[in-house]
């Protein structure tokens, strides 16, 4: 078994770093775990904290949610102070790293502030309801974070008396927080001596001690929880784990990590192997071979057809939504009307559009009675394709083709919409309220854009009908009979 090789190890060490070695080997007894594959010795360690912590303190990014009372940056007072009330500084941390996973930290620091705006306490976002969370989340994608979120807080009302557990094992019972967000909220809120591993730490972790393997498989995962755990300092803990982060985040970066910048490059096994082979050697080790890449498994793909359904009354036009089921992807969200489309085929060029049939059915089910002749029939031909886009979810990759089509309504019919209720719940959001659109998902946002490119035509039409003014009003009540009696009858968007 290989003995860890501790590199860069000061030569006349200070009586200050003996004093933090030998604090160390207290931590964890020598000849243990230090000595078994891939671990730091307690040197090795008592660097990486010093280093580490010394960089953190000038460097770290100002963030709304960070507080570093050991700042060494000038402009450090950026932000309100820490919540003197440990369990609301968990509630601010828990928000944040639940919103920082799979999300970039400058998108989060808006969606962030939003946030603890509407709900400055765990109190109020235990009292809040699903639709606005989701509203506030919007954009964020992973809908699932934002749910738990809410679970979380309620379970902490109900069950742990409204105050957050400081303990990772007690943390980690509440719904949606599993082993990081337990570890950060403990170590960052509480103080606690606890490790985190998140895709940052694994990079940093694989480099310092040049593991190989798949960092995902399940032995990998131990060995870095291992090593997050023994390096982790005992006085900062919440600033050394923010600190690894950070490092991963800003200088030991995926592709091109800075090495010359880097406070642990002394304790990098990687480095010192890409050194001794020598930087100019073609085809020798590299930093980056650090963690091995793993091929990801292709998403699915999968194409639907929605339909972007203005529906205008009293001269407002209004977007209407179904709300998807409560369980499952983007459950309780509102999106268009849609259908799912079977595979292109060869003959594709000669036949109808994909799933404008079964579009039209939904449509008409929607809208009351599901056999609605003119919807089914010619009115069909009435939705106008203006494109399609690509989402990408976590496993799926999804095609939306986009219909559009407009209906005249009176203010009873609108009243009706508006508010169906059962499997086919509705909602009609207004076209020019700016809030409205921001809130819903960032698949229907799409929809909505490629909407807008008709806007010119789509004025211009506006102008028109106020010409034609009374007469179009007169014809509107007819439409709706058509659509909720003997036939439906919709309008092209121009
Ligand atoms: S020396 Fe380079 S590879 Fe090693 S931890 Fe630092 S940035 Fe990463």
């Amino acid at each position: 078994m290989r003995k860890p090789v501790a590199v860069g190890m000061a030569v006349g060490r200070s009586s200050r770093m003996d004093a933090k070695v030998a604090a160390v080997k207290k931590e964890v007894k020598v000849g243990g775990d230090f000595e078994t594959r891939g671990l730091f010795c307690a040197e090795e360690i008592a660097e990486l904290r010093h280093r580490l912590l010394a960089w953190y303190d000038v460097n770290h990014r100002i963030l709304p949610w960070r507080k570093n009372p050991h700042s060494k940056r000038s402009d450090r007072d950026a932000g309100p102070p820490p919540p003197e009330d440990k369990s609301d500084f968990a509630y601010c941390v828990w928000v944040s790293e639940v919103m920082l996973q799979q999300t970039r930290v400058e998108t989060v620091k808006a969606y962030y502030t939003r946030w603890m705006e509407a709900y400055p306490t765990l109190a109020d976002l235990a009292e809040a309801d699903l639709e606005r969370v989701n509203e506030l989340w919007a954009g964020l994608g992973y809908y699932r974070r934002a749910r738990f979120l809410l679970e979380g807080a309620r379970h902490v009302r109900d069950k742990c008396g409204g105050r957050m557990p400081g303990e990772v094992e007690e943390l980690h019972k509440i719904p949606g927080i599993g082993m990081y967000t337990a570890s950060a909220i403990a170590s960052i809120a509480f103080g606690r001596r606890a490790g985190v591993v998140d895709g940052n730490v694994i990079r940093v972790l694989s480099r310092l001690r040049a593991l190989a393997g798949d960092p995902r498989a399940p032995a990998n995962t131990k060995l870095h929880w291992r090593l997050s755990n023994s390096v982790v300092d005992a006085d900062r803990p919440g600033c050394f784990n923010q600190a690894l982060m950070e490092l991963g985040a800003t200088v030991c970066t995926p592709k091109a990590p800075k090495c010359g910048e880097c406070p642990a490059r002394a304790q990098c096994l990687a480095l010192r192997r890409q050194e001794e082979w020598g930087a100019d050697s073609e085809g020798g080790p590299s930093v980056t071979d650090f963690p091995e890449k793993v091929k990801k498994k292709p998403p699915r793909m999968e194409t639907i057809r929605c339909c972007v359904l203005v529906v205008t009354s009293e001269g407002r036009g209004h977007f209407l939504l179904i709300k998807r089921p409560d369980k499952g992807l983007l459950a309780g969200l509102w999106e268009f009307p849609n259908v799912p489309v079977g595979a292109k085929t060869e003959e594709e060029g000669s036949k109808p559009p994909r799933g404008r049939e079964e579009l039209v059915g939904l449509l008409g089910e929607i809208l009351e009675g599901g056999s609605l002749e003119a919807f089914t029939g010619k009115g069909a031909q009435k939705l106008k394709e203006v494109g399609s886009f690509e989402h990408v979810f976590s496993h799926i990759k999804q095609t939306t083709i986009v219909d559009v089509c407009s209906l005249q309504v009176d203010a009873k019919a609108f009243g009706t919409l508006s508010e169906m209720q059962g499997p086919r719940e509705t909602r009609l959001v207004p076209v020019d309220s700016k809030e409205g659109v921001a809130s819903l998902s960032t698949g229907v946002r799409k929809a909505i854009r490629l909407y807008s490119g008709l806007g010119k035509k789509a004025s211009v039409s506006r102008k028109n009908k106020k010409k034609e003014g009374k007469a179009e009003a007169d014809k509107s009540q007819r439409r709706l009979d058509q659509f909720f009696g003997k036939g439906a009858r919709v309008k092209d968007e121009e």
